[in-house]
């Protein structure tokens, strides 16, 4: 079983020492992606470096990659989608230096020298996820059933996300 990710870093001895930090997040463990989600299942994998860019800066360069659950937006069923997130953030302590920072590195403004690591996945995995969630494979998604059940038979697409929902167990 992955180590879980460590949930915070003091980041000025972890940029002199160059240090990793390599685990698994859990979906549960991040509300505010889990709102966005169809479902709080599996867990992330992270690998994130700590170092300094050419210019001396602190920054932290990494990978996340993640196999989240969606809702697509055009038959509301869920479906499963894999995402690779290669991230290289300027770790800056206030505006001023994040506005300084080349066009490379995204800032990540930090409080009380301190990285919040799980925070950061989130944030990532937030952005990364598509505008629109919808089945890629035209094939795998099916509208609502309005038209094969005859003119007597409307079932509310939500109902039909329950009944899949229970099937699942979940
Ligand atoms: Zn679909």
């Amino acid at each position: 079983m992955p180590q879980s990710l460590p949930a915070f870093a003091d980041f000025r001895p972890w940029v002199e020492q160059q240090r990793e930090a390599c685990g698994s997040v859990r979906i549960a463990d991040m509300p505010r992606l889990v709102d966005l989600l169809a479902d709080s299942t599996g867990s992330a994998d992270v690998a994130l470096r700590f170092g300094h860019d050419p210019g001396r800066r602190p920054m932290i360069s990494g990978e996340i990659t993640a196999r989240l659950r969606l809702l697509c937006q055009r038959c509301l069923q869920p479906f499963d989608w894999s995402t690779t997130i290669n991230l290289r953030v300027g770790i800056v302590t206030d505006e001023a230096a994040a506005d300084n920072l080349p066009e490379e590195l995204d800032p990540l403004l930090v409080a009380n020298e301190r990285v919040r690591l799980v925070e950061l996945v989130e944030d990532e995995l937030i952005l990364g996820l598509p505008v629109v969630a919808r089945h890629e494979d035209d094939s795998a998604c099916r509208p609502a059933p309005s038209r094969t059940g005859g003119a007597d038979r409307k079932e509310s697409p939500f109902s039909v996300l329950q009944t899949l929902r229970q099937r699942d167990g979940t």
